[in-house]
């Protein structure tokens, strides 16, 4: 029997994603977040875009409650009274970080990735390295919903994004504690942001629009899902742009076992509802986007929350997709 007060008993992580940026995640995210939080779920939402963070643009938080550094890597330096100006390291060096400057090589450290490579090839040994470089903030704040959001956002130059949501993510599920949902708005494409955000979730909110570009990108998405047993579900956005492009994707839904959960029609108002600093469905109720998008809230508390275990092993790929890394 379950606790009506603890309606999961455990986290379950889904994730709203899609190969392609722009195609409407963090407006889809924002009202989900909301409307399941409303629903009574215990809740935390992660914006894990850390490079273009913006649920809490969609969410209208303009004020966090705290935002502490993380520190990650190192950056390279060139000890002046060793070296002897040879050149080497900026022939070694793979990301071009060695500059000229006043007649003397320097590392760039907006550029330098720490990858060891010149400390090597330096014939005096005259680089030395910076540790706990700033590589970004995390961002926490309490929501007028109620519900908490966690945000990660990189600095400028900073490698290793990916390892910035991670500790978002690890944040946010200690937030949430022993159960509930934890609500992640993924970065776009399938880089390391993506896979950290798919690295031990459940379900996965696949979401895209009736372009070539869009299918291609959903394919390339949808195949990371499977490499990490993630079950998907699928949002058709903006589907009456181009519904013989919507029907190209519904084939390669049925054929793959994914649902098609919501098919929302192209709005203006929602544009507008972000630049109001508003999820879509509270700043225009009765709009057609809206109601797509709450087909979308329906789906996951009618079919999936209340048994995810049962939904996730129907919709779950039968084994991980293998990714095979093609060395030269
Ligand atoms: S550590 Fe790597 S990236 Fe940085 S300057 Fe040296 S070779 Fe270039
Ligand atoms: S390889 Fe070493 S000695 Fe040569 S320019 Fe670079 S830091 Fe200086």
């Amino acid at each position: 029997m379950r606790d009506p007060r603890d309606p999961l008993g455990e986290q379950v992580e889904i994730v709203v994603a899609s190969g392609k940026g722009g195609v409407g995640k963090s407006t889809i995210a924002a009202v989900l977040a909301v409307e399941l939080y409303r629903s009574g779920y215990r809740l935390v939402a992660a914006d894990a875009d850390a490079e273009a963070p913006n649920l809490h643009l969609a969410l209208g938080v303009d004020k966090w409650d705290s935002v502490e550094p993380y520190y990650e890597g190192r950056v390279a330096f060139i000890r002046r009274d060793i070296c002897t100006n040879c050149g080497i390291c900026a022939e070694v060096c793979p990301f071009g970080a060695v500059e000229v400057r006043n007649g003397n090589y320097v590392i760039n450290e907006w550029i330098c990735e720490g990858c060891l490579t010149c400390s090597f090839a330096c014939p005096v040994k005259a680089i030395r390295y910076r540790f706990k470089v700033k590589a970004g903030e995390i961002k926490v704040a309490g929501t007028r919903y109620g519900f908490t959001l966690v945000s990660g956002e990189s600095m400028p130059g900073r490698p290793n994004s990916g390892k910035l949501v991670t500790e978002v993510k690890n944040r946010a599920k200690s937030l949430l504690g022993r159960s509930g949902v934890l609500l992640v708005d993924a970065a776009a494409g399938i880089g390391c942001q993506v896979i950290s955000s798919l690295t031990g979730a459940h379900i996965a909110v696949l979401v895209a629009e009736p372009t070539p570009a869009s299918f291609s990108d959903l394919k390339r998405i949808h195949k990371l899902t499977k490499h990490f047993m993630l079950a998907p579900m699928l949002v058709i956005n903006k589907f009456d742009l181009n519904e013989r492009f919507t029907k190209v994707i519904e084939e390669y839904a049925e054929e793959n076992n994914i649902p098609v959960v919501a098919h929302i029609p192209y709005d203006e108002n929602v544009p507008k509802a972000l630049n109001m600093g508003r999820p879509l469905h509270e700043a225009f109720p009765g709009s057609s986007a809206a109601k797509g998008v709450l087909e979308v809230v329906s789906y996951i508390k009618k079919e999936v929350l209340p048994n995810w275990r049962r939904w996730w092993s129907t919709y779950k790929p039968k084994k991980p997709e293998i990714y095979v890394p093609i060395i030269k």
